[in-house]
């Protein structure tokens, strides 16, 4: 177990019955516990060269926001419709029940940018694929997708065939 593990706690029926929440906020409420996450995300991080870090909201800014930092890369935002406040790129995506989507601002990337994907947890991998898909219709290429937890069960990774999904949690 790593020693900031204690710091993600577990929330029953949340958003709704049968779902066991993964909570990060007790962990970014703590801020060595957060350094060290940061460490170890960064460790996943097998090539440092990289453009841009792309957070998919809203949890994956957080430490996406600070892995851009560190890797002296700029952060991007992909969003929920009607958020981002210029021309955007959409992406519709399948839900368990009904269909959601994504955005990006269309000057976000520029093609052959170098990209890493950051979200707090890969759960059926359709959020994380969608946003892949916007990455690479503006030209990104993507480097890694980087998680901070996946739940294995649900088989995420296997949306995510052919990048290189790193995550640093796996329940
Ligand atoms: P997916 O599309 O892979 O099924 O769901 C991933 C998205 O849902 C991520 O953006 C993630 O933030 C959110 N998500 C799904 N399950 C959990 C969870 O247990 N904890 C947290 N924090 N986020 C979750």
């Amino acid at each position: 177990m790593l020693e900031f593990e204690k710091y993600i706690r577990e929330i029953e029926d949340f958003p709704k019955p049968g779902v066991h929440f993964k909570d990060i906020m007790p962990l970014l409420a703590n801020s060595a516990a957060t350094e060290k996450c940061l460490e170890h995300l960064l460790g996943m991080v097998s090539d440092l060269s990289i453009d841009k870090v792309v957070g998919i909201e809203s949890r994956g800014f957080f430490f996406g926001m600070l892995l851009a930092q560190r890797l002296d890369a700029g952060f991007v935002p992909i969003r929920k419709p009607g958020k981002l406040p210029y021309t955007t790129l959409k992406e519709p995506y399948l839900l368990e029940y009904g269909m959601d989507a994504l955005e990006i601002h269309e000057d976000a990337i520029t093609t052959g940018e170098r990209v890493l994907l950051h979200d707090d947890v890969l759960a059926t991998g359709g959020t994380a694929r969608a946003a892949c898909n916007l990455i690479e219709n503006l030209g990104g290429k993507i480097v890694q997708c980087n998680f901070l937890i996946e739940l294995k069960p649900l088989n995420g990774n296997q949306k995510l065939k052919k990048y290189d999904v790193k995550s640093l949690l796996k329940y």
